[in-house]
């Protein structure tokens, strides 16, 4: 887009929630570009969802060293859309990156020694075309590094002012919070903590959510919708242009993973979302925002017109007593 003008009313599309106990605003719904912003898709719907999205008050834009597919295009299009339309906002935009996960050949390229964590930054400083990130994380713990190793590299990438904030992703309970104490110490907390949650996947109601309140770090919430099992992307078949039908192989949703039982209770909560007005992806991102301890969602879309339907969650956010019960229902599996 040619001479681009955000939109003059943006702040008042969106609600924003502070990162826990840290100074940080972030928007309730993010924009995460794991999936459909890399070389294989298609660079004008990436540049008119980011810019909508901006429009829309999302200050914030979830990346990684890792993705695309190809690995590193979502970050190399990003910047190339932040330099032709956004460089006069960089102030306006909340934008992070990780590593961890495999990015390139040979013992350095994956994982989360101090040598992938600081060579990764640089590449992807160098790809987005970035000064600094605003959030970096240590995208997992590898069963290996230790923790020390990680953490302490982390602190240093945020002394050294590649990023103004440090965030892990994925930590089970006790790295995450062996994690948590290291960067209390060291005075550069942990800004915010991401993990997957949604309707059908509740791991993180058991610990990582309470340590995170206890420590006063930010809650963001990756793949919301189940990577689409939770809107109506898939009452209805399987479309061909679907993330589950397109096989693309970097961890995304596949066949096997739309099962009748998913689909069945997709088509419950389809109805409770119905009689809110809202539509099952609205609904089950309000849900997920529901619980005070999360500060945002960091949602995919594949078009501006999804996009757009999940933002306006923002208008239905609470739930009655009675829709959370009739929910618990569904997705124990005891509704009918
Ligand atoms: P979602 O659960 O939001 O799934 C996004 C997909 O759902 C879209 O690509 C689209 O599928 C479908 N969809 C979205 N909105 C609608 C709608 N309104 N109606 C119908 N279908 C819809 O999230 P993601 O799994 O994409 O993850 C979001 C972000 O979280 C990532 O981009 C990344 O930033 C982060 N993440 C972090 C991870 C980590 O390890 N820290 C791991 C995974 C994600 P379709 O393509 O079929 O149209």
């Amino acid at each position: 887009m040619k001479n681009y003008q955000p939109a003059a009313d943006r702040y008042h599309c969106m609600q924003y929630a502070y990162s826990g106990k840290r100074g940080l605003l972030l928007p309730r719904i993010s924009l995460g570009l794991w999936n459909n912003f890399g070389s294989n898709d298609d660079f004008s719907v990436a540049t008119d969802m980011i810019l909508y999205a901006f429009d829309k008050g999302v200050t914030h834009f979830d990346l990684a060293n890792n993705y695309g597919p190809k690995p590193g295009s979502a970050e190399t299009n990003f910047g190339k859309i932040l330099k032709q339309n956004l460089s006069a906002y960089r102030d306006e935009l909340i934008i992070s990156s990780k590593a961890g996960h495999d990015m390139w050949e040979g013992p350095y390229g994956t994982c989360s020694s101090r040598k992938n964590l600081m060579a990764s930054i640089d590449q992807s400083l160098k790809r987005t075309g970035l000064e600094y990130f605003d959030i970096f994380y240590s995208h997992r713990y590898d069963g290996v590094t230790p923790v020390e190793e990680t953490i302490q590299t982390l602190i240093d990438i945020v002394r050294q002012g590649k990023a103004l904030y440090a965030g892990i992703s994925k930590y089970p309970a006790e790295q995450q919070e062996m994690a948590y104490k290291m960067m209390e110490e060291a005075h550069v907390p942990c800004l915010i903590s991401q993990y997957r949650y949604n309707m059908f996947d509740r791991v993180v109601e058991k610990e990582n959510l309470n340590l995170a309140e206890k420590y006063g770090s930010g809650f963001i919430c990756f793949s919301p919708l189940a990577q689409g099992l939770l809107t109506d992307r898939y009452l209805n078949g399987i479309p061909v242009d679907s993330r589950a039908a397109r096989h693309i192989g970097n961890g995304a949703l596949n066949l096997a993973q739309v099962t009748d039982e998913n689909i069945g209770k997709a088509r419950l909560l389809n109805e409770i979302a119905v009689e809110r007005g809202q539509s099952l992806a609205q609904m089950a991102l309000a849900w997920v925002l529901h619980d005070k301890r999360v500060t945002s969602v960091i949602v995919g879309a594949s078009s501006v017109k999804q996009l757009s339907n999940n933002l306006h969650t923002i208008d239905n956010l609470p739930f009655t007593e009675k829709e959370l019960e009739r929910i618990e229902k569904i997705l124990a599996g005891t509704a009918h």
